[in-house]
């Protein structure tokens, strides 16, 4: 049995703190928000399919936490085009109470904001850092990049009961609207430029919205490859701490939690081999292999921020994203077209 400490108490940590204890070893959560203010700052959208086989290993129930299933999510693109996506499992849940479920019966200190200055390290075998964009615990990255978002949670909206997002030119970040059901949705942008666009337009389409909160926090895109090191004394870093956001849609709750299930395997692995010794050779092997592609799906995003992306030049990193989403599409929630992939490429 390996003494575990958490740091963040995020869809990373919730989960890890839940498999952790599940396997006997001692788990120790702290996160910097006090219990009444801890909120997952997040759309809330995944795929059903992988949560619900996260779920049944954390031995939770998904279907019990989903709000909305989506059938089409709407992309309106610069110059008055506009794309459908057929949805294959994208769904939005309650990631606030999922995450709690998942903590239940593991020790968790809220309101405990932790530093490297005043960490107890020497108490734990590891230390986990799970602490997202923050990544407190661990050495900063030269080649970290971030975009800023924030988002609202809204209720009362009448006529929007599906996805809807809006790409912005140049791939600077888009504007969503994921229904929560009932009326409730997060509407919000990521933006490299910070303006926006979509969000004044929709409460003056929408002046029934009420505000229920506004929150917000920048998403990291620098995939693994770009975020190491991935530790520093006993800290192993887990989730987005070490980049695992799919860089092209700033997604990361599915890629932090395979970052979490690599993290067990090779837990698994390690203890059976070496005892108490976690390899984090193997660690850092195995999430750059799998996380390997995100760094092709990142440069074509920065080429494209900065004007630079051919379709003719740049056709391996094109089909290299192509050919990896296609494999995963159970995975993204959606349709993986050639087609589709190349005319929103070409329309941004
Ligand atoms: C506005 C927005 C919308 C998003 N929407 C989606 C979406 O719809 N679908 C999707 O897949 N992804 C989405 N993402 C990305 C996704 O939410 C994250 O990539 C994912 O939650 C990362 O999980 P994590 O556990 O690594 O980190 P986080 O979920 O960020 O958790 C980190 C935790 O650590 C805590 N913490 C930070 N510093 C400290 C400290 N010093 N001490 C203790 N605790 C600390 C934080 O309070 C937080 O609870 C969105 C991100 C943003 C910002």
């Amino acid at each position: 049995m390996l003494r575990f400490a958490i740091a963040g108490a995020g869809v990373a940590g919730s989960y890890l703190g839940n498999m952790l204890a599940r396997r006997g070893h001692g788990v120790e959560i702290f996160e910097a928000s006090r219990p009444e203010s801890h909120w997952p700052v997040c759309a809330w959208g995944a795929s059903r399919h992988m949560l619900s086989r996260f779920s049944e290993k954390a031995g939770l129930d998904f279907e019990k936490y989903i709000l909305h299933v989506g059938k089409d999510l709407r992309m309106d693109l610069p110059r008055g085009k506009v794309e459908h996506l057929e949805l294959r499992g994208l769904v939005t849940y309650d990631k606030h109470r999922w995450e709690r479920d998942l903590m239940k019966g593991v020790e968790i200190k809220f309101g405990t904001k932790v530093t490297k200055e005043s960490f107890p390290f020497e108490k734990y075998d590891y230390v986990l850092d799970c602490t997202g964009l923050h990544r407190t615990l661990l050495p900063r990255s030269k080649e970290d990049f971030l975009i800023p978002a924030y988002e609202y949670l809204l209720e009362g909206v009448r006529g929007e009961d599906e996805f809807y997002t809006i790409g912005y030119e140049g791939a600077k970040g888009y504007f969503w609207y994921f229904p929560l059901g009932e009326g409730r949705g997060y509407m919000g942008a990521g933006d490299v430029m910070k303006k926006y666009r979509g969000v004044d337009e929709f409460f003056v389409r929408h002046p029934e919205a009420k505000i229920v909160k506004k929150i917000g926090r920048p998403i990291r895109l620098a995939p693994p490859k770009r975020m190491e090191p991935f530790f520093e004394g006993n800290v192993v870093g887990v989730g987005e701490s070490i980049g695992t956001v799919f860089p092209m849609l700033g997604e990361g709750i599915i890629p932090s939690l395979i970052c979490c299930d690599i993290f067990l395997e090779v837990l698994d692995e390690s203890t059976k081999q070496q005892g108490k010794k976690f390899d984090t050779k193997k660690y850092r092997k195995k999430v750059l292999d799998y996380f390997g592609y995100y760094d092709d799906v990142y440069r074509i995003v920065r080429l494209k921020m900065d004007g630079k992306l051919s379709t003719i030049r740049h056709a391996n990193l094109l089909m290299s994203m192509y050919r990896h989403m296609k494999k995963e599409e159970q995975r993204f929630g959606f349709e993986v077209s050639l087609d589709k992939m190349n005319r929103l490429v070409n329309a941004l």
